[in-house]
């Protein structure tokens, strides 16, 4: 058995195990991804010794071993909006992974719009695979913006692509209203300063920011505060021998995820280690938060749940999360309220239900085989 196991294999997982072989122990890195990479090195060539691809952990029961690091990472804000379902309207870092996975997209019309440093870095590598950009709409005002000036590394990132984008116009206090097409996206209609626009286009690449996926370290037990788990110096949580690192403590990009990996990975394997704590998490928080107009842009019947067909109306006339669930099956479908849980929660200010196990559905093999790591 491996002395530590790691469930993820983004910049922080992958840290975290070459941190604890480093340290002559051994790790087992579990990703449902079928190569390490998570979601920022997708496609790259990655070598990572003890890496099982294309495992996905249902729950801490599969997970019998002495130290667990949880870097189970972040996923996109989609909001609901007329036209959000149709075929073509996509995440924009959703986009970006089907480009990186042979999607072609020269010369597509394309619009980025949401919130988000995503959306840049998106923007730029649409353009450089010869996509026709034609703006970036980013929701958010510029005078909440100027916070991310406490950050001049990050800030400077921004402003490089933001030049690589040249001729490419960043519109803020700019949102979609509207998606319109009838088996396809054929045009989008835009906000900005007061007035409506509509404009053809290919591709909506959109999304609203990143939510953790807290749906494990909440299974395991661990401490969950204002939407992230919480963890000391040396990134332990408040389970024993239970570490946490990466977007999961604090959505805060990649040098974050990487730190945080290391230190968890130190730390598991009997080493001292400490982590600076940034602000930048924090600061990203305030620079991007999210408009209420953004709350009033669907109809009663725009859907929340694709997977089960629930519109907004519907699971609105429902005063929690777990009430609309029962009575809507919202959030009950393959995705398990991934997709909307966090949408009904900005949309209806309800808090997150409890997680249960399976944390996906999952076949009766897959169920009995108990154990990942006895394999
Ligand atoms: C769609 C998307 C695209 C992004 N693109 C960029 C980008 O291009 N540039 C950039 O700077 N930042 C990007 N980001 C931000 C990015 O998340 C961070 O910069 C960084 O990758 C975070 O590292 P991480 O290790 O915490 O998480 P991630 O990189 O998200 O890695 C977590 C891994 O854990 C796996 N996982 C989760 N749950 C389970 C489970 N139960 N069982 C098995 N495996 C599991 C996931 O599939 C994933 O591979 C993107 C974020 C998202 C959501």
């Amino acid at each position: 058995m491996a002395d530590v196991v790691v469930v993820g294999a983004g910049p922080a997982g992958i840290a975290a195990a070459r941190a604890v072989r480093e340290c002559g122990k051994t790790a087992v890195v579990l990703d449902d991804n079928p190569a390490a990479g998570g979601q920022i090195w997708r496609g790259d060539p990655i070598v990572l010794e003890g890496l099982r691809a294309g495992t996905r952990v249902l729950g801490p029961w599969q997970l019998q071993c002495e130290n667990v690091i949880l870097a189970t990472g972040a996923r996109e804000l989609f909001l609901p909006f007329p036209g959000w379902t149709l075929p073509n309207v996509m995440g924009a870092g959703g986009l970006q992974a089907l480009v990186k996975g042979g999607l072609p997209v020269r010369s597509k019309r394309v619009i980025v719009a949401g919130s988000g440093p995503l959306l840049l870095v998106v923007a730029a590598y649409l353009k450089e695979q010869g996509a026709h950009v034609l703006f970036v709409a980013e929701q958010a005002p510029v005078r909440q913006m100027v916070v991310l000036g406490k950050h001049p590394a990050k800030l400077w990132q921004g402003l490089r692509l933001r030049s690589q984008l040249e001729s490419v116009p960043y519109r803020t206090e700019c949102w979609p209203v509207s998606a319109e097409g009838t088996t396809q996206l054929l045009s989008v209609t835009m906000h900005h300063a007061g007035e409506n626009w509509t404009e053809r286009c290919d591709y909506l690449a959109c999304s609203f920011g990143l939510v953790p996926n807290l749906e494990l370290p909440a299974l395991f037990g661990c401490e969950i505060r204002d939407g992230v788990v919480v963890v000391d110096e040396q990134q332990r949580t408040s389970v024993p021998n239970v570490f946490a690192a990466g977007e999961i403590t604090g959505v805060g990009g990649v040098d974050k995820a990487s730190e945080e990996g290391r230190v968890a990975g130190l730390v598991s394997a009997g080493r001292t280690a400490h982590c600076r704590r940034s602000s930048f998490p924090d600061t990203l928080r305030r620079a991007f938060a999210l408009r209420s107009e953004l709350r009033h842009l669907a109809e009663r019947e725009t859907i929340l749940c694709r997977c089960e067909d629930v519109p907004v109306g519907a699971a609105r006339s429902f005063d929690s999360w777990s009430a609309a669930k029962l009575q809507t099956r919202c959030g009950m479908g393959p995705c398990q309220g991934r997709i909307c849980g966090p949408a009904a929660e900005f949309l209806c200010g309800w808090g997150a239900d409890s997680v249960r196990p399976p944390l996906y559905p999952a076949s009766l093999e897959e169920l009995l085989s108990k154990k990942l790591l006895d394999e």
